[in-house]
Protein backbone atom coordinates (compact mmCIF):
# COMPACT_ATOMS: atom_id res chain seq x y z
CA UNK A 1 0.00 0.00 0.00
CA UNK A 2 1.66 2.93 -1.19
CA UNK A 3 -1.01 5.95 -0.96
CA UNK A 4 -0.77 9.01 -2.67
CA UNK A 5 -1.09 12.13 -0.38
CA UNK A 6 -3.56 14.70 -0.91
CA UNK A 7 -5.34 17.63 0.25
CA UNK A 8 -8.23 18.63 -2.51
CA UNK A 9 -10.30 21.86 -2.64
CA UNK A 10 -13.94 20.84 -3.13
CA UNK A 11 -15.71 23.70 -2.25
CA UNK A 12 -18.54 24.09 -5.06
CA UNK A 13 -17.90 20.31 -6.41
CA UNK A 14 -20.49 17.57 -6.17
CA UNK A 15 -19.44 14.90 -4.31
CA UNK A 16 -21.70 11.19 -4.30
CA UNK A 17 -22.17 9.69 -0.96
CA UNK A 18 -24.28 6.17 -0.15
CA UNK A 19 -26.60 6.27 3.17
CA UNK A 20 -28.53 8.63 5.17
CA UNK A 21 -27.38 6.91 8.58
CA UNK A 22 -24.98 7.27 12.01
CA UNK A 23 -21.88 6.72 10.00
CA UNK A 24 -22.78 8.68 6.45
CA UNK A 25 -23.63 11.75 8.85
CA UNK A 26 -19.97 11.84 9.97
CA UNK A 27 -18.64 11.34 6.51
CA UNK A 28 -21.33 14.45 5.27
CA UNK A 29 -20.31 17.09 8.43
CA UNK A 30 -16.66 17.11 6.81
CA UNK A 31 -17.53 16.92 3.62
CA UNK A 32 -19.75 19.84 3.95
CA UNK A 33 -17.31 21.57 5.99
CA UNK A 34 -15.13 21.47 2.97
CA UNK A 35 -17.99 23.54 1.00
CA UNK A 36 -18.68 19.93 -0.98
CA UNK A 37 -22.03 19.81 -3.04
CA UNK A 38 -22.96 16.65 -1.57
CA UNK A 39 -25.85 14.31 -3.39
CA UNK A 40 -26.93 11.70 -1.29
CA UNK A 41 -28.58 8.05 -2.30
CA UNK A 42 -30.41 6.23 0.58
CA UNK A 43 -33.37 4.77 1.04
CA UNK A 44 -34.74 6.75 3.90
CA UNK A 45 -32.91 9.75 5.55
CA UNK A 46 -31.98 10.12 9.14
CA UNK A 47 -33.27 12.99 10.85
CA UNK A 48 -30.56 15.26 10.20
CA UNK A 49 -30.30 14.22 6.92
CA UNK A 50 -33.79 15.48 6.45
CA UNK A 51 -32.92 18.32 7.92
CA UNK A 52 -30.33 19.14 6.03
CA UNK A 53 -32.04 18.35 2.79
CA UNK A 54 -34.90 20.92 4.13
CA UNK A 55 -32.25 23.72 4.41
CA UNK A 56 -30.81 22.43 1.16
CA UNK A 57 -27.43 21.93 2.64
CA UNK A 58 -27.46 18.42 0.18
CA UNK A 59 -29.32 17.19 -2.52
CA UNK A 60 -31.42 13.63 -2.22
CA UNK A 61 -31.34 11.51 -5.08
CA UNK A 62 -33.73 8.89 -3.96
CA UNK A 63 -33.14 5.15 -3.00
CA UNK A 64 -31.95 3.76 -6.35
CA UNK A 65 -28.21 4.70 -7.49
CA UNK A 66 -27.86 4.31 -10.79
CA UNK A 67 -23.87 4.00 -12.84
CA UNK A 68 -24.48 7.44 -14.29
CA UNK A 69 -24.91 8.84 -11.00
CA UNK A 70 -21.07 8.95 -10.89
CA UNK A 71 -20.73 11.23 -14.27
CA UNK A 72 -20.35 14.86 -12.65
CA UNK A 73 -19.62 13.87 -9.25
CA UNK A 74 -15.71 14.41 -8.41
CA UNK A 75 -15.71 10.82 -6.23
CA UNK A 76 -18.38 9.02 -4.01
CA UNK A 77 -18.35 7.33 -0.79
CA UNK A 78 -20.16 4.43 0.27
CA UNK A 79 -21.56 4.52 4.12
CA UNK A 80 -24.07 2.04 4.06
CA UNK A 81 -24.32 -1.06 5.94
CA UNK A 82 -25.16 -3.15 2.86
CA UNK A 83 -21.42 -4.66 1.91
CA UNK A 84 -23.21 -5.81 -1.50
CA UNK A 85 -24.70 -2.43 -2.27
CA UNK A 86 -21.58 -0.51 -1.59
CA UNK A 87 -19.17 -3.07 -3.72
CA UNK A 88 -22.10 -2.08 -6.64
CA UNK A 89 -20.88 1.82 -6.36
CA UNK A 90 -17.18 1.12 -5.85
CA UNK A 91 -17.07 -1.05 -8.81
CA UNK A 92 -19.24 1.08 -10.90
CA UNK A 93 -16.31 4.23 -9.60
CA UNK A 94 -13.58 1.94 -10.64
CA UNK A 95 -15.55 1.26 -14.16
CA UNK A 96 -15.50 5.48 -14.85
CA UNK A 97 -12.55 5.54 -13.08
CA UNK A 98 -13.45 7.78 -10.33
CA UNK A 99 -12.20 7.70 -6.49
CA UNK A 100 -14.26 5.25 -4.25
CA UNK A 101 -14.52 5.57 -0.22
CA UNK A 102 -16.03 3.06 1.37
CA UNK A 103 -16.19 2.93 5.46
CA UNK A 104 -14.46 0.48 7.55
CA UNK A 105 -14.39 -1.78 4.09
CA UNK A 106 -10.15 -1.11 3.10
CA UNK A 107 -10.85 -3.87 -0.22
CA UNK A 108 -13.34 -1.36 -1.53
CA UNK A 109 -11.28 1.78 -1.47
CA UNK A 110 -9.59 3.70 -3.80
CA UNK A 111 -8.40 6.42 -1.76
CA UNK A 112 -8.80 6.80 2.31
CA UNK A 113 -9.55 9.93 4.97
CA UNK A 114 -7.13 10.29 7.12
CA UNK A 115 -7.60 11.60 10.91
CA UNK A 116 -6.44 15.23 10.44
CA UNK A 117 -5.10 17.75 13.09
CA UNK A 118 -6.79 20.78 12.36
CA UNK A 119 -4.99 24.45 12.68
CA UNK A 120 -6.41 25.82 9.88
CA UNK A 121 -5.31 26.89 7.49
CA UNK A 122 -2.60 24.70 8.88
CA UNK A 123 -3.72 20.97 8.40
CA UNK A 124 -2.09 17.72 9.29
CA UNK A 125 -3.32 14.22 8.06
CA UNK A 126 -2.18 10.93 9.69
CA UNK A 127 -3.03 7.78 7.38
CA UNK A 128 -2.15 4.09 8.20
CA UNK A 129 -2.74 3.49 4.38
CA UNK A 130 -6.28 1.63 5.45
CA UNK A 131 -4.19 -0.84 7.69
CA UNK A 132 -5.31 0.57 11.20
CA UNK A 133 -7.60 3.74 10.97
CA UNK A 134 -7.55 3.58 15.01
CA UNK A 135 -3.67 3.53 15.31
CA UNK A 136 -3.92 6.34 12.75
CA UNK A 137 -6.52 8.21 15.13
CA UNK A 138 -4.50 7.55 18.09
CA UNK A 139 -1.63 9.48 16.43
CA UNK A 140 -3.25 12.05 15.85
CA UNK A 141 -4.56 12.65 19.18
CA UNK A 142 -0.48 12.48 20.47
CA UNK A 143 0.51 15.07 17.87
CA UNK A 144 -2.94 17.34 18.15
CA UNK A 145 -1.10 17.60 22.05
CA UNK A 146 1.82 18.92 20.74
CA UNK A 147 0.70 21.07 18.13
CA UNK A 148 -0.11 24.29 20.08
CA UNK A 149 -3.65 26.30 19.28
CA UNK A 150 -2.46 29.05 17.99
CA UNK A 151 -0.25 27.24 15.15
CA UNK A 152 -3.34 28.21 12.76
CA UNK A 153 -3.15 31.87 13.66
CA UNK A 154 0.62 31.99 12.71
CA UNK A 155 0.11 30.06 9.93
CA UNK A 156 -2.22 32.41 8.55
CA UNK A 157 -0.37 35.60 9.52
CA UNK A 158 2.55 34.30 7.49
CA UNK A 159 0.15 33.41 4.60
CA UNK A 160 -0.42 37.53 5.03
CA UNK A 161 3.07 38.20 4.46
CA UNK A 162 4.30 35.79 2.24
CA UNK A 163 4.91 38.17 -0.65
CA UNK A 164 6.57 40.37 0.99
CA UNK A 165 9.30 37.89 2.37
CA UNK A 166 9.42 36.60 -1.08
CA UNK A 167 9.98 40.27 -2.36
CA UNK A 168 12.82 41.25 0.29
CA UNK A 169 14.47 38.05 0.21
CA UNK A 170 15.85 36.37 -2.67
CA UNK A 171 17.03 32.57 -2.72
CA UNK A 172 14.46 29.86 -1.15
CA UNK A 173 16.71 28.52 1.13
CA UNK A 174 17.33 32.00 2.30
CA UNK A 175 13.75 32.55 2.96
CA UNK A 176 13.44 28.71 4.86
CA UNK A 177 15.75 30.29 6.58
CA UNK A 178 13.75 32.98 7.65
CA UNK A 179 11.02 31.40 8.31
CA UNK A 180 12.51 28.55 10.52
CA UNK A 181 14.20 30.97 12.87
CA UNK A 182 10.57 33.19 12.56
CA UNK A 183 8.48 30.75 13.80
CA UNK A 184 11.08 29.07 16.53
CA UNK A 185 11.27 32.66 17.78
CA UNK A 186 9.53 34.89 19.93
CA UNK A 187 7.04 35.36 17.63
CA UNK A 188 5.61 31.89 18.36
CA UNK A 189 5.48 33.09 21.96
CA UNK A 190 3.75 36.02 21.27
CA UNK A 191 1.10 33.98 19.11
CA UNK A 192 0.76 31.71 21.97
CA UNK A 193 -0.23 34.58 24.22
CA UNK A 194 -2.59 35.41 21.96
CA UNK A 195 -1.19 38.59 21.15
CA UNK A 196 -1.20 38.94 17.39
CA UNK A 197 -0.46 42.10 16.72
CA UNK A 198 2.53 41.83 18.29
CA UNK A 199 3.42 39.16 16.85
CA UNK A 200 3.59 40.82 13.18
CA UNK A 201 5.15 43.53 14.54
CA UNK A 202 8.10 40.95 15.44
CA UNK A 203 7.33 39.50 11.99
CA UNK A 204 8.12 42.62 10.29
CA UNK A 205 10.99 43.89 12.39
CA UNK A 206 12.39 40.03 11.78
CA UNK A 207 11.72 40.79 7.46
CA UNK A 208 13.30 44.55 8.51
CA UNK A 209 16.62 42.92 10.18
CA UNK A 210 17.25 39.67 8.38
CA UNK A 211 20.92 38.64 8.83
CA UNK A 212 20.84 40.57 12.14
CA UNK A 213 18.43 38.11 14.00
CA UNK A 214 18.62 38.72 17.79
CA UNK A 215 18.25 35.87 19.98
CA UNK A 216 16.23 35.43 23.33
CA UNK A 217 16.88 33.06 26.25
CA UNK A 218 13.91 31.18 27.87
CA UNK A 219 14.73 29.54 31.13
CA UNK A 220 13.50 26.55 31.30
CA UNK A 221 11.94 24.24 34.15
CA UNK A 222 13.04 20.28 33.16
CA UNK A 223 10.85 19.11 36.27
CA UNK A 224 12.29 16.67 38.51
CA UNK A 225 13.82 14.41 36.43
CA UNK A 226 10.37 12.38 34.57
CA UNK A 227 10.45 13.41 30.93
CA UNK A 228 7.20 13.19 31.03
CA UNK A 229 6.77 15.67 33.75
CA UNK A 230 7.90 18.60 31.01
CA UNK A 231 5.37 20.86 29.98
CA UNK A 232 4.18 20.98 26.17
CA UNK A 233 5.99 24.57 26.61
CA UNK A 234 9.24 22.85 27.93
CA UNK A 235 9.54 20.62 24.91
CA UNK A 236 8.95 22.96 22.41
CA UNK A 237 11.33 24.98 23.92
CA UNK A 238 14.13 22.96 24.12
CA UNK A 239 13.23 21.53 20.48
CA UNK A 240 13.63 24.90 19.32
CA UNK A 241 16.61 25.77 21.02
CA UNK A 242 19.89 26.28 18.96
CA UNK A 243 22.18 25.98 22.59
CA UNK A 244 20.91 24.50 25.79
CA UNK A 245 22.45 25.12 29.01
CA UNK A 246 21.80 22.84 31.30
CA UNK A 247 22.10 21.93 35.46
CA UNK A 248 23.40 18.17 36.65
CA UNK A 249 19.66 18.11 37.83
CA UNK A 250 18.26 17.64 34.56
CA UNK A 251 17.96 14.01 33.79
CA UNK A 252 19.66 12.38 30.60
CA UNK A 253 15.94 11.47 29.39
CA UNK A 254 15.15 15.36 28.77
CA UNK A 255 18.37 16.19 27.65
CA UNK A 256 17.31 13.88 24.79
CA UNK A 257 14.71 15.37 23.50
CA UNK A 258 16.85 18.13 22.59
CA UNK A 259 17.88 18.84 18.66
CA UNK A 260 20.63 16.50 17.61
CA UNK A 261 22.61 19.13 16.25
CA UNK A 262 21.96 21.94 19.01
CA UNK A 263 24.50 22.66 21.26
CA UNK A 264 24.33 20.93 24.75
CA UNK A 265 26.67 23.13 27.81
CA UNK A 266 26.71 22.05 31.38
CA UNK A 267 26.93 24.13 33.83
CA UNK A 268 25.70 22.32 36.17
CA UNK A 269 26.69 22.85 40.28
CA UNK A 270 26.07 20.66 42.56
CA UNK A 271 27.34 21.69 46.70
CA UNK A 272 30.82 20.31 47.07
CA UNK A 273 31.48 19.94 43.14
CA UNK A 274 32.20 23.11 41.71
CA UNK A 275 31.63 23.50 37.51
CA UNK A 276 30.89 26.48 36.11
CA UNK A 277 30.41 29.56 38.08
CA UNK A 278 27.32 31.55 38.09
CA UNK A 279 28.86 34.35 37.10
CA UNK A 280 30.16 32.38 34.20
CA UNK A 281 26.90 31.33 33.68
CA UNK A 282 25.38 34.68 33.24
CA UNK A 283 27.91 35.94 30.83
CA UNK A 284 27.23 33.38 28.59
CA UNK A 285 23.31 33.36 28.45
CA UNK A 286 24.34 36.90 27.90
CA UNK A 287 27.07 36.08 24.67
CA UNK A 288 25.07 33.02 22.86
CA UNK A 289 21.72 35.49 22.95
CA UNK A 290 23.77 38.33 21.57
CA UNK A 291 24.95 36.18 18.86
CA UNK A 292 20.94 35.31 17.85
CA UNK A 293 21.15 32.41 19.10
CA UNK A 294 17.85 30.71 20.62
CA UNK A 295 19.44 30.06 24.27
CA UNK A 296 17.57 27.39 26.53
CA UNK A 297 18.16 27.22 29.94
CA UNK A 298 17.17 24.30 31.44
CA UNK A 299 16.71 24.02 35.11
CA UNK A 300 16.51 20.69 37.39
CA UNK A 301 12.54 21.54 38.65
CA UNK A 302 11.31 25.00 38.11
CA UNK A 303 13.36 27.87 37.46
CA UNK A 304 12.30 30.11 40.36
CA UNK A 305 12.31 27.31 42.65
CA UNK A 306 15.83 27.40 44.76
CA UNK A 307 16.77 27.83 40.87
CA UNK A 308 18.38 31.15 40.69
CA UNK A 309 16.21 31.39 37.33
CA UNK A 310 15.43 34.82 39.01
CA UNK A 311 19.22 36.34 39.22
CA UNK A 312 19.67 34.69 35.43
CA UNK A 313 16.31 37.06 34.51
CA UNK A 314 17.63 40.37 36.10
CA UNK A 315 20.72 39.69 34.42
CA UNK A 316 18.94 39.49 31.22
CA UNK A 317 16.72 42.05 31.65
CA UNK A 318 20.14 44.70 32.20
CA UNK A 319 21.74 43.27 29.61
CA UNK A 320 18.05 43.97 27.38
CA UNK A 321 18.10 40.41 26.36
CA UNK A 322 14.67 39.35 25.85
CA UNK A 323 13.53 36.25 28.04
CA UNK A 324 10.76 33.94 29.06
CA UNK A 325 10.13 31.71 31.92
CA UNK A 326 8.68 28.27 31.32
CA UNK A 327 7.82 27.09 34.76
CA UNK A 328 8.34 23.42 35.49
CA UNK A 329 7.33 20.61 38.35
CA UNK A 330 9.34 21.46 41.33
CA UNK A 331 11.24 18.91 43.40
CA UNK A 332 9.06 18.89 46.60
CA UNK A 333 5.27 17.98 43.94
CA UNK A 334 7.26 15.48 41.88
CA UNK A 335 9.26 13.92 44.43
CA UNK A 336 6.24 13.88 47.05
CA UNK A 337 3.85 12.54 44.51
CA UNK A 338 5.93 9.66 43.00
CA UNK A 339 6.20 9.07 46.53
CA UNK A 340 2.91 8.69 47.51
CA UNK A 341 3.14 11.57 50.18
CA UNK A 342 0.56 14.03 49.83
CA UNK A 343 1.92 17.12 50.86
CA UNK A 344 -1.15 18.71 52.57
CA UNK A 345 -4.26 16.41 54.37
CA UNK A 346 -7.09 17.95 55.94
CA UNK A 347 -6.55 15.56 58.63
CA UNK A 348 -2.63 16.58 59.69
CA UNK A 349 -1.28 19.38 56.77
CA UNK A 350 -2.63 22.65 56.25
CA UNK A 351 0.01 24.19 54.92
CA UNK A 352 3.58 23.46 53.66
CA UNK A 353 6.38 24.98 53.31
CA UNK A 354 9.59 24.68 50.94
CA UNK A 355 12.81 25.49 52.46
CA UNK A 356 16.53 25.36 51.38
CA UNK A 357 19.05 23.80 53.51
CA UNK A 358 21.50 25.98 52.15
CA UNK A 359 22.10 29.42 51.85
CA UNK A 360 24.02 31.89 49.96
CA UNK A 361 24.47 34.00 52.97
CA UNK A 362 26.13 32.30 55.69
CA UNK A 363 24.81 32.74 59.36
CA UNK A 364 21.09 33.70 57.76
CA UNK A 365 18.87 32.15 60.07
CA UNK A 366 15.26 30.44 59.18
CA UNK A 367 12.65 31.70 61.89
CA UNK A 368 12.83 28.21 63.74
CA UNK A 369 9.55 28.38 65.38
CA UNK A 370 7.61 28.73 62.60
CA UNK A 371 9.15 25.65 60.94
CA UNK A 372 9.04 24.08 64.11
CA UNK A 373 5.01 24.64 64.26
CA UNK A 374 3.07 20.95 63.94
CA UNK A 375 -0.18 20.63 61.68
CA UNK A 376 2.49 21.26 58.49
CA UNK A 377 4.76 19.67 55.92
CA UNK A 378 8.30 20.71 55.55
CA UNK A 379 9.86 20.15 52.18
CA UNK A 380 13.73 20.97 52.56
CA UNK A 381 15.69 21.33 49.17
CA UNK A 382 19.41 20.59 49.54
CA UNK A 383 19.09 19.57 53.35
CA UNK A 384 20.87 16.20 53.42
CA UNK A 385 24.11 17.49 54.57
CA UNK A 386 22.83 19.65 57.58
CA UNK A 387 20.12 17.03 58.53
CA UNK A 388 21.61 16.79 61.93
CA UNK A 389 21.27 20.43 62.77
CA UNK A 390 18.02 21.04 61.06
CA UNK A 391 16.61 17.85 62.90
CA UNK A 392 17.94 19.07 66.46
CA UNK A 393 16.19 23.09 65.75
CA UNK A 394 13.40 21.74 64.83
CA UNK A 395 12.88 19.85 67.68
CA UNK A 396 14.69 22.37 70.24
CA UNK A 397 11.44 24.35 68.83
CA UNK A 398 8.86 22.30 70.31
CA UNK A 399 8.26 19.27 67.15
CA UNK A 400 8.35 16.20 68.20
CA UNK A 401 11.35 13.80 67.73
CA UNK A 402 8.47 11.32 66.75
CA UNK A 403 7.00 13.11 63.77
CA UNK A 404 7.11 11.13 60.46
CA UNK A 405 10.18 11.79 58.41
CA UNK A 406 11.09 10.89 54.54
CA UNK A 407 13.73 11.35 52.23
CA UNK A 408 13.06 10.74 48.22
CA UNK A 409 16.49 10.36 46.36
CA UNK A 410 16.43 11.10 42.70
CA UNK A 411 12.34 11.29 42.68
CA UNK A 412 10.87 10.45 40.05
CA UNK A 413 13.29 8.91 38.51
CA UNK A 414 13.26 4.98 37.59
CA UNK A 415 15.98 4.92 40.53
CA UNK A 416 13.64 6.80 42.94
CA UNK A 417 14.48 5.31 46.42
CA UNK A 418 12.55 6.48 49.70
CA UNK A 419 13.56 5.99 53.15
CA UNK A 420 10.98 7.39 56.02
CA UNK A 421 11.86 7.37 60.22
CA UNK A 422 11.21 9.69 62.49
CA UNK A 423 12.40 13.51 63.20
CA UNK A 424 15.00 12.10 66.02
CA UNK A 425 16.76 9.40 63.41
CA UNK A 426 16.87 11.83 60.56
CA UNK A 427 20.41 12.74 60.25
CA UNK A 428 21.35 8.83 60.10
CA UNK A 429 18.59 8.43 57.12
CA UNK A 430 20.23 11.07 55.48
CA UNK A 431 23.70 10.25 55.54
CA UNK A 432 22.88 7.05 53.33
CA UNK A 433 20.76 8.58 50.79
CA UNK A 434 21.61 8.78 47.31
CA UNK A 435 21.49 12.57 46.03
CA UNK A 436 19.78 14.59 44.99
CA UNK A 437 17.37 14.16 47.66
CA UNK A 438 14.51 15.62 48.99
CA UNK A 439 13.41 15.90 52.99
CA UNK A 440 9.72 15.83 53.72
CA UNK A 441 8.81 16.37 57.35
CA UNK A 442 5.23 15.93 58.50
CA UNK A 443 2.39 13.35 59.52
CA UNK A 444 1.42 13.27 55.97
CA UNK A 445 4.68 10.96 55.54
CA UNK A 446 2.71 7.93 57.12
CA UNK A 447 0.20 8.11 54.37
CA UNK A 448 2.87 7.03 52.67
CA UNK A 449 2.19 3.32 53.65
CA UNK A 450 -1.25 2.88 52.31
CA UNK A 451 -0.48 5.51 49.08
CA UNK A 452 2.79 4.53 47.52
CA UNK A 453 1.90 3.66 43.86
CA UNK A 454 5.49 3.96 42.14
CA UNK A 455 7.98 0.92 41.87
CA UNK A 456 11.18 1.47 43.04
CA UNK A 457 14.15 0.04 42.52
CA UNK A 458 14.37 -3.11 44.70
CA UNK A 459 18.10 -2.75 45.58
CA UNK A 460 17.01 0.25 46.96
CA UNK A 461 14.14 -0.75 48.91
CA UNK A 462 16.33 -3.57 50.78
CA UNK A 463 18.10 -0.32 52.30
CA UNK A 464 14.71 1.14 52.84
CA UNK A 465 13.55 -1.90 55.01
CA UNK A 466 17.05 -1.56 57.20
CA UNK A 467 15.85 2.17 57.81
CA UNK A 468 12.44 1.10 59.24
CA UNK A 469 13.90 -1.28 61.46
CA UNK A 470 16.50 0.81 62.58
CA UNK A 471 13.58 3.63 62.96
N1 LIG B 1 14.87 24.26 41.00
C1 LIG B 1 14.83 22.93 41.56
C2 LIG B 1 15.57 22.84 42.88
C3 LIG B 1 17.04 23.03 42.76
S1 LIG B 1 17.84 22.88 44.30
C4 LIG B 1 13.38 22.50 41.73
O1 LIG B 1 12.47 23.31 41.57
O2 LIG B 1 13.15 21.32 42.00
C5 LIG B 1 18.41 21.24 44.24
C6 LIG B 1 17.68 20.38 45.25
O3 LIG B 1 16.41 20.01 44.74
C7 LIG B 1 18.36 19.09 45.55
O4 LIG B 1 19.37 19.26 46.52
C8 LIG B 1 17.24 18.26 46.08
O5 LIG B 1 16.94 18.60 47.42
C9 LIG B 1 16.08 18.74 45.23
N2 LIG B 1 15.85 17.86 44.08
C10 LIG B 1 15.95 18.18 42.78
N3 LIG B 1 15.60 17.13 42.01
C11 LIG B 1 15.27 16.14 42.83
C12 LIG B 1 14.80 14.82 42.65
N4 LIG B 1 14.62 14.30 41.43
N5 LIG B 1 14.54 14.06 43.74
C13 LIG B 1 14.71 14.57 44.98
N6 LIG B 1 15.14 15.82 45.20
C14 LIG B 1 15.42 16.59 44.15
Amino acid sequence: MNHYPLFADLNGRPVLLAGAGKVAERKAESLLQAGAAVRVVARELNPVFQKWADEGKIEWLGSEFHDDDLDDVFFAVAATDDYAFNRRIFQAAEQRAKLCNTVDTADLCSFTVPAVIDRSPLKIAVSSGATAPVLARKWRQIIETLIPLHTGQMAALAGKWRNAVKAKIKGTANRRRFWENLFDSRFNALAAQGNLDAAEAELAAQLDGFGAAKGEVVLVGAGPGDAGLLTLHALQAIQAADVVFHDALVSDDVLSMMRKDADKISVGKRAGSHHVQQEETNRLLVEYARQGLRVVRLKGGDPFVFGRGGEEAQVLRQANIPYRIIPGITAALGATAYAGIPLTHRDCAQSALFVTGHSKHDGHQPDWRTLALSNQTLVVYMGTLKAAETAEKLMAHGRSGDTPVAIVSNGTLPHQSVVTGRLKNLSELAENAPRPAMIVIGEVVSLRDELKWFQENPAQSRLHTLHEQAA
